[in-house]
């Protein structure tokens, strides 16, 4: 099963921080099959001064939704990150491993929505997941990955921030 994964990162040496993770990612997942290139974005939903690199990933997993999650929180805390983020109060991070879309798999329990809420309105996951999925569905809006980075880009071009 094909799982896209948006990666970000605003602390320490950003570089090494998605290099890593990708590696314990392949490792903990399976193959990765897709790499965009590393994008710096500005922080979005908050004030740092922090700068962030964010890319995303595609893997190749036969673990399930709940499974995958658990793996790559694990991942996140193996790297040192702690705060979690809580209606909308977000922090610098050294990983954050976002689950952006699972095939065609529409999810919304407690711990788990697939696809991932905000990734329509985010022009740093677009942008990357573009890069390599410009045709991907978003199951639930219905539209490509290429089209929702188009609007979003048309609504808001210099969009930085929430
Ligand atoms: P945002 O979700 O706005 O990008 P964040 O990534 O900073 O914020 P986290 O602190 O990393 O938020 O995650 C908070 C919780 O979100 C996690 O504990 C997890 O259970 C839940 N969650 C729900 N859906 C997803 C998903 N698709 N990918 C990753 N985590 C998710
Ligand atoms: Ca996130
Ligand atoms: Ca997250």
């Amino acid at each position: 099963m094909k799982v896209y994964l948006g990666l970000g990162t605003n602390i320490g040496s950003k570089k090494d921080n998605l290099t890593r993770a990708i590696d314990l990612l392949s490792l903990a997942l399976g193959k990765c099959a897709a790499l965009s290139q590393f994008i710096e974005t500005a922080p979005w939903g908050f004030e740092s001064s922090n700068t962030f690199l964010n890319c995303a990933a595609a893997f190749d997993t036969m673990l399930s939704p709940l499974e995958l999650l658990s793996a790559t929180q694990h991942i996140e805390r193996e790297m040192g990150r702690t705060q979690k983020s809580h209606n909308g109060i977000y922090h610098d991070r050294i990983i954050d491993i976002d689950i952006l879309l699972i095939e065609d798999t529409v999810i919304e329990s407690g711990r788990l929505t697939v696809p991932h809420p905000l990734m329509h309105k985010r022009t740093f996951v677009l942008e990357p997941l573009c890069q390599i999925a410009p045709d991907a569905m978003h199951p639930a809006i219905g539209k490509s990955i290429r089209e929702l980075l188009e609007e979003l880009l048309e609504n808001e071009p210099n969009i930085t921030k929430g």
